[in-house]
């Protein structure tokens, strides 16, 4: 029998045999009076449990469910324990999903749930971003409202989400993003998007690197190939001509080697895996070097100078700097008409050590400034070529200065000059009295010099 029942059988037992003793001692009416009076006492004990009962249901705090007496004290009892269970449970599952939040925020991909409807029902802190959304007023909104893009409708209206979609300009801005749809459950979809902006600008730099190198080699072989042919044809070629022509394909030739070993230093000077050689490189010295191949790179056309203001000397890899140095000084001589004034400095300034190449040259345009170091930028291509360049030394200095913690400055006034400035953070500096300062290693021998500036 229910535990209940049970309870309730014994109180009418019991109250009916105290009322019948009762009945017996002091009459019938008496024992009539007495039951009654014991049925009203227990009704009131039932109606003050089910008041607290239902007090407590108007605000059902776990922790206060009241206490009863009788038979409900049992059965409050057990609510309490089912409260407290319940909502131990809840705090379980709260701190699961809270867990839930946690990761997928710190995902570094954007997440977007969707209904069947293509509705939003969450999305992380990144598809926020990546979508202009905002995860409290954008819920319940149709994707294709916020993420307008037709071929982001297409491809969300299609059923093949195998491959990613690539949206480019999203938001307006130069975002790109691959964004993917996986299908779940019952018609719902995942929306995963990733910022590929930095990979997408890597593959159209790698694609106009290829290009330009192509486009650079090509005019040379095209003009080789055309004297190749033009002698093959003649049966009996003029002297002079095949002298003339021997001399030209020489100097394309020589200008595709140049090409060539720029492109090999640079792709050197990228790779991660080449590390820096730590040697103690004497600059003083270099620089006499370069002042005296600069003359007779210049071959008399220009006043040629050297400041060497300080004897302190360099960590770092000595054929790098030369190369890179060695690149400004010949740009100041290309880029500067006959006459001109160059002047090769070596400078410690607040703590840092300073190469400097300034010359009294055609000077460059701000606006082209900042983009000098890039590979192949030039600002009058035909000087350039003219005289040697192949559009790549700077990209070089800018590699060398990078590897070696320093900073590139470059000032210039079109038609007044241009001034080159290499800092050397102090920690890279070799003062005099440092033993390293005595342990020079020699710089390997001048590269053969770019062809003369023609002023
Ligand atoms: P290039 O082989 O064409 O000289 P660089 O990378 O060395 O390539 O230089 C890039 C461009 O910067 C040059 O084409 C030229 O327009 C400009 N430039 C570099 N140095 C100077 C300078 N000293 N004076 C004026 N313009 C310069």
């Amino acid at each position: 029998m229910n535990h209940v029942w049970q309870r309730a059988l014994t109180t009418i037992v019991l109250l009916a045999v105290a009322a019948f003793l009762v009945g017996a001692a002091l009459g019938r009416t008496a024992g009539f009076a007495f039951a009654l009076a014991g049925l009203a006492l227990v009704l009131v004990l039932h109606w003050r449990n089910l008041a607290a009962f239902e007090r407590w249901l108007r605000n059902p705090v776990p922790a206060a469910v009241p206490n009863g007496s009788g038979v409900w004290e049992d059965i409050l009892a057990r609510l309490a324990r089912l409260m407290r269970q319940q909502s131990q449970s809840q705090q379980e599952l709260f701190s699961a999903l809270e867990e839930l939040q946690r990761a997928t925020a710190a995902m570094p991909d954007g997440i977007v749930i969707l209904d069947e409807q293509d509705r939003i029902q969450w999305c992380n802190p990144i598809a926020e971003i990546h979508f202009a959304l905002d995860h409290q007023r954008d819920l319940g909104s149709q994707i294709t409202y916020l993420a307008r893009q037709p071929q982001f409708a297409e491809y969300l209206a299609s059923t093949s989400f195998s491959e990613p979609l690539v949206l480019r300009q999203a938001r307006g801005q130069e975002l790109v993003l691959a964004v993917q749809l996986v299908p779940y459950g019952n018609r719902q979809k995942l929306l995963i998007s990733r910022d590929i902006t930095r990979i997408e600008r890597v593959e159209t730099m790698r694609r106009d690197f290829v290009a330009n190198v192509s486009h650079e080699l090509r005019t040379p072989l095209t003009v080789v190939g055309g004297f190749l042919e033009t002698l093959t044809d003649m049966p009996e070629p003029n002297p002079a001509i095949l002298r003339r022509s021997l001399e030209l394909m020489h100097a394309q030739t020589a200008r595709m080697q140049r090409l060539v070993e720029d492109l090999l230093t640079l792709s050197s000077l990228e790779n991660a895996q080449n590390l820096l050689r730590e040697e103690p490189v004497n600059v003083p010295e270099l620089a006499r070097l370069l002042h005296h191949e600069a003359q007779s790179l210049s071959g008399g056309r220009h006043r040629l100078r050297l400041e060497p203001a300080t004897d302190h000397w360099l960590l770092g890899s000595a054929d790098e700097l030369r190369s890179a140095f060695s690149n400004l000084v010949s740009n100041a001589i290309r880029y500067t008409p006959e006459g001109g004034e160059i002047v090769l400095s070596w400078e410690a300034r607040e703590g840092d050590a300073v190469f400097a190449v300034q010359d009294s040259g055609i000077g460059i345009d701000p606006r082209h400034i900042p983009r000098l170091t890039e590979r192949f930028y030039r600002v009058d291509r035909s000087r350039s070529r003219e005289t040697g360049g192949t559009g790549l030394g700077l990209a070089i200095v800018k590699h060398v200065v990078n590897r070696h913690q320093g900073r590139l400055d470059i000032t210039s006034q079109p038609g007044r000059g241009s001034r080159f400035a290499v800092a050397f953070p102090a920690r890279r500096i070799i003062r005099k009295g440092d033993p390293l300062h005595a342990a020079e290693v020699a710089p390997e021998p001048p590269e053969p010099a770019r062809s003369q500036a023609t002023g």
